[in-house]
């Protein structure tokens, strides 16, 4: 096998892992107690920092993200139809297939990428009972037009918040819309605990509830409702408490980044960017771009493919939408020509590479190889 001529390849992400003898010190503390998982110290330490960090009042941890979505629907007993967006990662969606809810889709805004409300009306049956949407790359859904629709129609609100970490509007945490919001901190996303996920909700009694849920029903030693293990365990949480020393510095890294591709990709006809939103603080989760082959000259899979030839791995995401996916095809709402904004994005998307340790040698490279559009 030829060896590539540079060695380590760029790839779209790479997670912060903190000094290894930070970590240490808590290991050495998990070790000395043998608490290594059932609501132990630092798990309730890393609920109460969170809360604080993230300006929300209950949250209740979970092994990861995707487990977090299932309970959230199980918590508000949500059945029938839930309407959702094909423009996600399939977490979303496989969230409702295990609870045996009909996924409906709705196509997104061409600005945000995010569900579009005007669209929500037409898609409610009598089956509906929830909307499902997700704050795509962090940018934040139109809460307040959703929350209208919801309660028009009596439906619930749960956000997939899995791009977003300390994503305010005006000042208030986007966590705190919805009756549910559900976090994951896979080492992919912009705060992780290895593997991780959460609930945010309102009230002590929902909280109480979810605690319960997510330790197989168990009240007082009675099994209360079916519940999971979805608990988290002690190294995840000391992770989540040592990653929470590092988080506004690994924010502002990426905001910076973001804003050197802004700066130098600029002006190239063909190719567009999200810029920051009006009264939002970002967590610069990804980076976006669409290209327009029509314009720029060559096609997304064309770009992605010179990239590759640089070692360089930026990311289709989301391509295919959920709905083009096999086990979703058969749905009348995946039907192709019924989502034509998702459709059309979904071929031109590449996210670009963006961790907080990306050198600004390569931000350069991949922003002069568009300006020269590869050749
Ligand atoms: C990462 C992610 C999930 C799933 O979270 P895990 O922690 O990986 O289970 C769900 N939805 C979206 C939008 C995600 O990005």
């Amino acid at each position: 096998m030829k060896m590539s001529k540079n060695p380590s390849p760029i790839l779209v992400t790479q997670p912060f892992l903190p000094p290894l003898e930070e970590f240490q010190v808590y290991l050495k503390d998990i070790w000395d107690s043998k608490w290594i998982t059932n609501n132990g110290k630092f798990h309730q330490d890393l609920e109460k920092a969170l809360c604080e960090y993230l300006g929300v009042k209950y949250i209740s941890l979970f092994s990861n993200g995707t487990l977090a979505l299932v309970t959230a629907l199980q918590e508000l007993r949500i059945t029938g139809e839930v309407i959702t967006t094909p423009y996600s990662f399939v977490a979303t969606t496989h969230s409702l297939w295990w609870n045996n809810i009909k996924p409906v889709f709705v196509d997104i805004e061409p600005n945000t990428f995010n569900i579009d409300p005007e669209k929500i009306e037409a898609a409610i049956t009598p089956k509906t009972t929830a909307i499902l949407p997700v704050h795509v790359y962090g940018n934040p859904c139109n809460v307040d037009r959703i929350k209208e629709i919801a309660d028009t129609y009596g439906l619930k609100v749960i956000y997939d918040a899995c791009h977003t970490f300390g994503v305010d509007i005006k000042g208030i945490p986007v966590l705190n819309y919805g009756d549910l919001s559900v976090m994951s901190f896979h080492a992919t996303k912009v705060y992780n605990t290895f593997e991780g996920g959460a609930i945010v909700c309102h009230d002590k009694a929902t909280k109480d509830r979810i605690d319960n849920l997510k330790n197989f029903g168990f009240v007082n030693g009675q099994v209360v409702s079916p519940g999971i293990n979805a608990k988290m365990n002690e190294v995840q949480a000391a992770m989540g408490l040592l990653q929470l020393k590092y988080i506004d510095g690994i924010i502002e890294n990426r905001k910076k980044i973001a804003e050197l591709y802004r700066e130098k990709l600029n002006g190239i006809d063909g190719l567009s960017y999200m810029d920051d939103m009006d009264h939002v603080k970002h967590c610069y989760s990804y980076f976006p771009i669409v290209i327009s082959k029509a314009i720029y000259g060559k096609s997304r899979d064309e770009v992605y493919e010179e990239l590759v030839k640089q070692n360089i791995f930026a990311r289709k995401y989301f391509h295919p939408l959920i709905s083009q996916f096999a086990t979703y095809r058969g749905l009348e709402s995946s039907q192709p020509g019924k989502m034509p904004i998702a459709e059309r994005i979904t071929e031109e998307i590449l996210c670009l590479p963006i961790y907080p340790d990306l050198e600004e040698e390569i931000i350069l490279k991949i922003c002069n190889s568009f300006k020269n559009r590869f050749v």
